[in-house]
């Protein structure tokens, strides 16, 4: 990407070449980025856009990189990563965020000010764009509850609003933002007993540290919640609770996470994906669709029949 580099250079945006996916993924695995941009303004996005478009590169948009798992051959293209542009505002019970602000962050200055609505979610490490895009939520609320409206921006750099109407969602699934970049949003909480929120907040984050394998990398839930079941329970029952492959595991703590325990690479957690789909489908039928977003090629394991 050598022209394309010092054509990138005079804009003076921040970017780097060749950078390591495990570097800056939850997961701390991946190859090498082609290109990683983090633009500060929509102006800056903008141009990245427009970049993208004019070079025929592919354009990736993320935020904090903690629901993606990057292939171990890189990715080709463009990363932009809107984790920059961060503001937080709140006004009475309207919480304005940018895309990049982390959402936990969001909810911490929301519940100060004795806001509900988003206390539950507490401890969801991704920013407010990801978890727009993925409806994230945990513990019974979702990131759609209390959401307003959201202001995007078409790949041509066009921008607008979008009601909270005007997007279907469901449980961890948008439909009609993939080829728009999330720039900010509005969520409506309600005013509650400050000190309840407060409470509230710290037992979640209390739950998730004995529940979930904090103390290793990953990107949370591997797959969404089959109808009348816990994926976690399926995979428990197949028998596959700790099982590794490399340095990657099936957490034995919470079998609905792979765990990164030193260095796993991506085809280790891929392999164990499939694992687990494939005899949890032998065993009962159903499916489990995956939550984590995979970036980049996979699959060189079978091919290679390693
Ligand atoms: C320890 C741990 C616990 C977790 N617990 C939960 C949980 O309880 N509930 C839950 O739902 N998730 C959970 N997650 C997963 C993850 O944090 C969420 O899915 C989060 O919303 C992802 O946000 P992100 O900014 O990291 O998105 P990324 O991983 O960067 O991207 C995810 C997707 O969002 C899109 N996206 C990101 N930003 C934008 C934007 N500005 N505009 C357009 N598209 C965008 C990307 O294109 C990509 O498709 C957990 C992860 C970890 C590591």
């Amino acid at each position: 990407m050598d022209d394309r580099d010092s054509e990138l250079k005079k804009t003076g945006i921040k970017y780097f070449c060749g950078f390591p996916a495990k570097e800056i993924t939850s997961y701390k695995i991946g190859g090498c980025i082609e290109c990683l941009a983090f633009p500060k303004n929509k102006r800056e996005t903008t141009h990245l856009l427009k970049f993208g478009e004019k070079k025929k590169i592919p354009v990736f948009i993320l935020g904090a990189f903690t629901n993606v798992l990057i292939s171990d051959l890189g990715l080709r293209g463009m990363v932009v990563s809107l984790r920059r542009m961060n503001k937080v505002r709140i006004n009475g019970t309207i919480v304005f965020a940018q895309a990049g602000a982390l959402l936990d962050n969001v909810i911490k200055k929301a519940v100060a000010k004795g806001l509900a609505g988003m206390e539950k979610m507490s401890g969801i490490p991704g920013s407010v764009g990801g978890a727009i895009f993925m409806n994230a939520g945990a513990f019974g609320q979702e990131t759609f509850d209390m959401l307003d409206k959201v202001n995007v921006m078409d790949f041509k750099g066009v921008e607008f609003s979008l009601a909270k109407r005007d997007i279907e969602y469901s449980y961890r699934k948008t439909k009609g933002l993939e080829k728009l970049v999330i720039l900010s949003a509005t969520f409506k909480l309600k005013k509650g007993a400050k000190k309840e929120i407060l409470t509230a907040r710290k037992e979640i984050l209390k739950k998730r540290a004995r529940t979930q394998p904090l103390e290793y990398p990953s990107a949370g839930s591997v797959f969404k919640r089959p109808k009348g079941g816990y994926a976690s329970k399926l995979i428990e029952d197949c028998g596959l609770k700790g099982v590794k492959c490399g340095d990657a595991q099936i957490s034995p703590k919470h079998s609905g996470f792979i765990v990164n325990t030193g260095k796993a690479c991506a085809e280790d957690v891929y392999y164990l994906i499939q694992k687990a789909q494939d005899l949890v489908k032998r065993k009962t039928g159903i499916c489990l669709e995956l939550e984590q977003i995979l970036l980049g090629n996979f699959g060189r394991r079978n091919e290679r029949g390693i």
